[in-house]
């Protein structure tokens, strides 16, 4: 290893040079405090910048091994430093020294969620942050000056504030870890409970726009009030957990769960928190005792989407002019055959809870009232609608069903739980709607048959994923949230609603390339073989994924995996 007088004597030869010889500073150099890796050199200003760690070793880190101790504690960990790198950035480093992306230096950006990334890695005896430097230039000459004062100044500086524990606020730093490692803990609670989710009285659930996930600070009607969650008595349910002790609030059972009310009561705001709490939330959000079975995925219709012979036969069958539909294939689905085929897929990667609201949903796929059946019998109508398919799902498979529905009784029903939302605070009418169903019958015919159906499993074929573009042989890259671009195929991640990260979105991308690499031979099915892509995952972390000790992957979860998988437009299967 190099010494630090090395990278300055280097960087002192090259001044004024031409951009390439930044090259030469690749490497690895002996900071005493800690190791600096340039791992990339950028080719020019312009390009995407430089990528470069540090490896801050124990002994100067000095992070105590209670927060350590466990992988939720280290995932809690790396995600507070790289929020705490990245607010050092914005207090020490002064940003634009020339052209292009000449003078940044930028970390991963984690959202309001706290996810595996490898932003920092928490090793037994080192914290290894990874990060980007933008090469300073004027035109295409280099300017050494201004770099080594990244390299010696700002650096030492950010490593100071954001990887050391004696610099940090220790207070802080332990109620992140704290309240994430309680949300944990109720999470792998819930089977045992028999719920599906958990939203602590006092959440704050409303988020300050459809594109900032933010707390709402200030409600849009006109009181401008924030009604904090309550729980109905009926549903209340307590965890006793490790940090913060008592936690209570309402458990949604196991089974069918209606969210009813009127517009504009929270409804969907419900959902979207339930959708969300998949994963753990940081102090502050207001979703931090939010808690949602990791089995949950939020299906809605998708028209337009390519669907590879998908057996949706549990819900449509008889087609017009026989068209198949146990190994259904169309480049163009309606919205009732895109939500079928979002469940079936979903379940075929093993999900536990449905999430779906009606404002995304297709209706016929919902519901066929007393009188659509008086008029179009049953051998006329290939849809089974989802009413007559949730219990089957229940009982048979033990998939859980959580639906916003506040346009049709006929699912009081089917429902075990219903919740009315009125002004924002839900109440249990569960009793209500069963003196109705009384009152009131549907009067409509159950068309869901003696048993659910089968879920099929697929074999992809190798061949599905073609990575190759231009003189590459292999090229992904992620355009923003919701799209890949693998190889030349674009894959349109844009319904996919429980994709919350950009780096899950790289993540996918090479996980897909992985998983075509070691296990798309082997013939196995597309559960099996991302069941293992996952646990080598589990097991070796995100690196396994690529040499190059990226610091913007975040672990996705298998189910948005699938739906990558399920939406390149290639995919074919056996
Ligand atoms: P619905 O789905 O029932 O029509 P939404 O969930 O879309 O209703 O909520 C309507 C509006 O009310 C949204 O702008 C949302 O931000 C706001 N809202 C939801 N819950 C709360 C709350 N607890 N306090 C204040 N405003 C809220
Ligand atoms: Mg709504």
């Amino acid at each position: 290893m190099r010494s630090r007088e090395d990278l300055r004597k280097t960087l002192n030869r090259i001044d004024r040079k031409g951009y390439k010889a930044y090259k030469d500073i690749k490497g690895e150099y002996d900071f005493a405090q800690f190791v600096l890796c340039i791992d990339h050199v950028q080719g020019d200003p312009f390009a995407s910048p430089s990528r470069v760690r540090v490896r801050v070793p124990q002994v100067t880190a000095k992070f105590p091994g209670s927060l350590i101790s466990t992988k939720t504690r280290r995932i809690a960990l790396s995600d507070y430093l790289t929020r705490q790198f990245k607010k050092a950035v914005r207090d020490c480093v002064k940003g634009n020294r020339g052209i292009g992306n000449s003078g940044i230096i930028d970390i991963d950006r984690p959202g309001q969620e706290v996810l595996e990334r490898t932003s920092v890695l928490i090793g037994e005896d080192s914290v290894e942050a990874r990060f980007v430097m933008g090469l300073p230039a004027s035109g295409r000459t280099i300017l050494s000056r201004e770099a080594s004062e990244m390299f010696f100044s700002e650096v030492p500086g950010l490593v100071k504030r954001s990887l050391e524990f004696q610099r940090l606020n220790s207070k802080h730093l332990t109620n992140h870890i704290e309240v994430v490692e309680d949300q944990e803990f109720i999470r792998g609670q819930l089977d045992n409970h028999g719920l599906v989710s958990f939203t602590a009285n006092g959440s704050i659930l409303p988020r300050r726009s459809g594109i900032d996930d933010q707390p709402l600070s200030r409600s849009p009607d006109p009181s401008g009030h924030i009604v904090p969650f309550e729980t109905p008595s009926s549903l209340e349910v307590e965890f006793i957990t490790t940090n913060r002790g008592r936690i209570r609030g309402m458990g949604i059972p196991k089974g069918i769960t209606l969210i009813v009310g009127g517009g504009f009561h929270g409804k969907s705001t419900l959902l979207n928190a339930i959708e969300r709490a998949i994963y753990c939330h940081l102090p502050g959000d207001g979703r931090e005792y939010a808690v949602t079975h990791p089995g949950a995925v939020k299906i809605r219709a998708e028209d337009g989407r390519r669907i590879e012979k998908v057996d949706i036969s549990p819900f449509i069958r008889n087609l017009p002019f026989g068209k198949d539909t146990t190994g259904f294939c169309t480049d163009n689905a309606s919205g009732s055959t895109s939500q079928t085929a979002n469940i079936m897929e979903a379940l075929e990667v093993g999900a536990s809870v449905l999430l779906m609201d009606e404002d995304t949903s297709a209706t016929n796929f919902m519901i066929r009232d007393l009188r659509m059946q008086a008029l179009v019998s049953k051998d006329k109508e290939p849809i089974t609608p989802f009413i007559d398919k949730a219990r089957q799902l229940y009982t048979e498979l033990g998939v859980s069903t959580i639906l916003v529905m506040g346009g049709s009784g006929d699912y009081f029903d089917v429902a075990d739980t219903v919740l009315m939302l009125d002004g924002y605070r839900p109440g249990d009418v569960t009793a209500r709607t069963e003196e109705i169903v009384q009152r009131f019958k549907s009067g409509r015919k159950k068309e869901g048959g003696t048993g659910f159906g089968k879920v099929s499993h697929r074999v992809p074929l190798s061949g599905s994923f073609n990575p190759q573009r231009g003189k590459r042989d292999v090229k992904i890259d992620v355009k923003g949230l919701k799209n890949i671009l693998y190889g030349r195929t674009s894959i349109d991640l844009y319904y996919v609603e429980q994709l919350l990260d950009t780096s899950q979105t790289r993540a996918i991308g090479d996980i897909i390339y992985y998983y075509s690499q070691r296990y798309l031979e082997e013939g196995d099915t597309l559960k099996v073989g991302l069941d293992r892509v996952m646990t080598d995952l589990e097991a070796a972390g995100l690196d396994t994924l690529s040499p190059r000790k990226m610091g913007n992957y975040a672990l996705p979860r298998i189910f948005e995996v699938a739906a990558a998988i399920n939406r390149i437009r290639t995919l074919r299967v056996k």
